[in-house]
């Protein structure tokens, strides 16, 4: 099936209020150029590197949102490419994302990632530490981020119930984070849980964005 058959099937199964970003590491930008020619243009990427090269030769109008593991010292490569950052997972990268982007005169909309996995391999704050982290204090020392949500993985498993308690855990930090210390504060409104094996089961659970990468590019050459 080509990309534009794949893409077609995921989209007839996610409803039109949901965001869909295109998960296109490891693959060309013919396969991006493929897809924007069917109207995406989201896309993710989890490498800073290739996502900044992909960004220079492909249109100008696409979004790039990063997804992956960031190390403090590849922030600076990121942030003047992407529209959003997902994947903010300890303090440090919220203090060097603040710089970075004080220094380009630009506000980096960002998700916080949290940690529900039953996986040590998965990054990001417990739903307890991004609920200590985050106060009034914490949001006005960091004026060149803007919260809009968070974003999280369900453990890699054939266990449905695992992976729908895993998406609730999500939701509901969502929902105490925008209705406590977000209350005032409408841009905090994604909840990015659901990729090519779970996304389904995220949307039942309530998420806003899904991030699906090998249904629509297939499998991934590492
Ligand atoms: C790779 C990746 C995806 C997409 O995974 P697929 O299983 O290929 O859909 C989604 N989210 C994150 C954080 C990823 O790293």
């Amino acid at each position: 099936m080509s990309i534009k058959e794949k893409l077609q099937q995921i989209r007839a199964t996610i409803p039109s209020h949901i965001e869909l970003v295109c998960v296109s590491k490891f693959h060309p930008v013919e396969s991006i150029e493929e897809a924007y020619a069917c109207g995406e243009r989201i896309f993710g990427e989890n490498r800073p590197q290739e996502m900044a090269q992909k960004a220079v030769q492909l249109p100008a109008d696409i979004k790039w949102q990063f997804i992956g593991n960031l190390q403090t010292n590849k922030v600076k490569i990121v942030v003047p490419y992407a529209d959003l950052i997902q994947s903010v997972s300890n303090e440090r990268l919220f203090d060097e994302i603040e710089k970075v982007a004080a220094k380009i005169d630009k506000v980096q909309k960002v998700l916080i990632e949290l940690h529900v996995a039953d996986e040590e391999s998965k990054q990001g704050f417990t739903p307890e530490e991004a609920k200590a982290l985050l106060t009034t204090d914490f949001l006005s020392s960091h004026p060149h981020i803007t919260i809009c949500g968070v974003m999280g993985m369900a453990t890699n498993t054939d266990n449905q119930e695992q992976v729908r308690n895993e998406f609730r855990q999500l939701h509901t930090t969502f929902e105490q984070l925008r209705d406590g210390i977000f209350k005032d504060m409408p841009q905090f409104k994604e909840l990015s849980m659901g990729m090519s094996g779970d996304y389904q089961i995220a949307i039942s659970e309530g998420c806003t964005t899904v991030r699906i990468g090998s249904s629509i590019f297939g499998a991934r050459q590492y």
